[in-house]
């Protein structure tokens, strides 16, 4: 049913509910198809018998430049992540620049040279692109959407719909790093050391992940929305519960003294190098192996099981025994964080 806001506001693109009532009532029904209506990281399709993924997103992060990455590199690494998590080989990527006018040359060079690094290390070209260059303060410094093509050469079923109760949840390493980094840059929190983002190319790692066990149910990385608003998706798509266990959530202790500062639950920022994994329980031995011998997965564990029930919910089962519901993210949007 198409359902429009009465105007846009910030949490439209907060990648948490009111983004997801957006998509599905203002743009779904516009560009309604099986392919678009899957809902996953990236659309798989078939051409002349190859299977194929295509994926793309934009990054407008503030600021351009953060400890441990630039919003060169993460427009790298976001896409060759979301081709990833469908078990596909990312090959092409195009690249569309919007400029300000009066940006500093060695600037773009600076986040240039960083995308440079960052498609070597993900093993992608840069095939092709697009400039424009709008008058000063009708864009901030600079925006990058990237677009990108990987080919699937397994016999491959990963999707937010698999995900079976009995399977187990894995993480490879600690949530939130990106989010608050950001916010920790933003708020100006002068910490001593300062938060670094995680942001990473999993294609690597996801490549290992298969090797050892083709049959991955789930892969989706925890961006907008953090581990939370992704695992509500995942429940909701594969009509199951997830439990998540507090005492095995991964956090750095800096991450949750920022976090505890700001108010803000780590569960809801957002990742840039993280991958959820949900695999059957006799693989998950594993799996978590060959995350841990990776140089991305150092910090791997299992946070959870998918349960039958209550379907489409996600909760905690707390240090304390007790249970908590954990929600999609609502309000409170953190614009410009990826
Ligand atoms: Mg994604």
């Amino acid at each position: 049913m198409v359902k429009f806001p009465k105007q846009i506001v910030l949490d439209h693109g907060s990648g948490g509910k009111a983004s997801q009532e957006l998509i599905e009532g203002a743009f779904l029904p516009f560009f309604d198809n099986p392919l678009l209506r899957d809902m996953n990281d990236s659309a798989v399709f078939e051409i002349g018998g190859v299977k194929l993924a295509f994926s793309t997103d934009s990054y407008t992060v503030n600021p351009i430049i953060f400890p441990g990455g630039d919003i060169g590199c993460l427009a790298i690494h976001g896409t060759v992540n979301d081709l990833a998590m469908r078990g596909a080989r990312p090959l092409y990527l195009s690249v569309g620049l919007i400029l300000e006018e009066g940006m500093r040359g060695e600037t773009l060079e600076k986040i240039l040279t960083s995308m440079q690094r960052a498609a070597k290390e993900a093993g992608v070209c840069v095939i092709t692109g697009d400039t424009k260059v709008v008058p000063k303060g009708q864009v901030d410094k600079i925006f990058i959407n990237t677009s990108g093509i990987g080919v699937i050469e397994g016999d491959y079923h990963i999707a937010g719909q698999n995900a079976k109760p009995g399977d187990l949840v894995l993480i490879n390493g600690t949530i939130g790093d990106h989010g608050m980094c950001i916010l920790s840059q933003r708020e100006g929190l002068g910490l001593e050391t300062p938060l670094e983002s995680d942001t990473a190319p999993l294609n690597g790692l996801v490549e290992a992940i298969l090797k050892v066990c083709p049959d991955v149910h789930t892969m989706r990385d925890p961006t907008r929305g953090g581990v939370a608003t992704t695992l509500n998706e995942i429940a909701k798509q594969s009509q199951v519960g997830i439990e998540l266990w507090e005492d095995k959530l991964p956090f750095k202790e800096s991450v949750l003294g920022a976090a505890e500062l700001l108010g803000i639950d780590p569960l809801y920022l957002a990742n840039e190098g993280k991958v959820l994994v949900i695999v059957p329980k006799e693989k998950a031995e594993d799996v978590l192996a060959v995350m841990q011998a990776h140089p991305y997965g150092k910090e791997a564990v299992v946070i959870g099981e998918v349960k039958p029930e209550p379907r489409g919910k996600v909760w905690m089962r707390t240090q304390l025994g007790s249970k908590r519901l954990i929600d999609m993210l609502t309000g409170e949007p953190l614009p410009r964080i990826c």
